[in-house]
């Protein structure tokens, strides 16, 4: 089973895909906009999200 992340809101509480463990959230700015990374701390990061779009940035 993968982590789904809904395409219209961030998920309540992403986990790590491998080990569930809950992910941190972690700001990247770039030249062009700000994502937020969620990284597990074993794993690291699991997935990558743009809080300012309306899709996941993959
Ligand atoms: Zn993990």
């Amino acid at each position: 089973m993968s982590n789904e992340v809904d395409v219209d809101g961030f998920p309540p509480a992403p986990t790590c895909s491998t080990c569930g463990a809950v992910l941190e959230p972690e700001p990247i700015a770039s030249a062009i906009r700000v994502v937020v990374a969620y990284a597990c701390p074993v794993h690291g990061v699991d997935s990558v999200l743009d809080p300012f779009g309306d899709s996941p940035v993959t």
